[in-house]
């Protein structure tokens, strides 16, 4: 399982991700994390240079928050960027991914998955065939779960050399 955890692309933050090389590669999907990924589990809305991003990308891809995260913050944050959303989408269960491509009609080869989580983002779309795009967490202000499972991570990025930190795709 632990290959399964190595993600296709690797960013500091949403707004580095190449996304021309992704449009290029016929990626029309994107399935956007939210929690240390546009926000930090302390922000109730996303930030202006998140929506801004949003609003740019929209002409070339059909976005959609895929988090694990509850309905109530997720109807919050796709409100605002005016996108729809997935809640509770139980990452890295492939259940919500396959609704979703069932929800859209749309084929695993035109999909990428961006998110800040080996175990959750990355594993999930692997599984699927989703093309993974991992991204530095925003912050350190997360779950206690989630501290748990950035332990395992840790050891796993070194252990099977899956990224390094700080050197990121072009
Ligand atoms: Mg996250």
């Amino acid at each position: 399982m632990d290959k399964l955890i190595k993600p296709n692309f690797y960013y500091q933050n949403i707004y580095s991700i190449n996304y021309q090389r992704l449009k290029d590669n016929n990626i029309h999907y994107l399935l956007l994390d939210i929690d240390n990924t546009i926000g930090d589990d302390k922000e109730k809305t996303p930030c202006k240079k998140a929506i801004d991003l949003i609003s740019s990308l929209k002409k070339d891809f059909t976005i959609i928050l895929f988090t694990n995260t509850y309905p109530a913050r997720a109807k919050r944050y796709g409100k605002l960027l005016g996108i729809p959303y997935y809640a509770f989408s139980v990452k890295p269960l492939r259940m919500n991914y396959k609704k979703f491509l069932k929800d859209y009609k749309v084929n695993t080869d035109n999909v990428a998955a961006i998110g800040d989580q080996l175990y959750t983002d990355v594993l999930g779309a692997n599984k699927m065939a989703i093309t993974s795009i991992l991204v530095d967490k925003i912050s350190n202000n997360e779950s206690l779960f989630t501290k748990l499972l950035r332990v395992r991570e840790n050891n796993n990025i070194k252990k099977y050399n899956l990224i390094e930190r700080g050197k990121y795709d072009d």
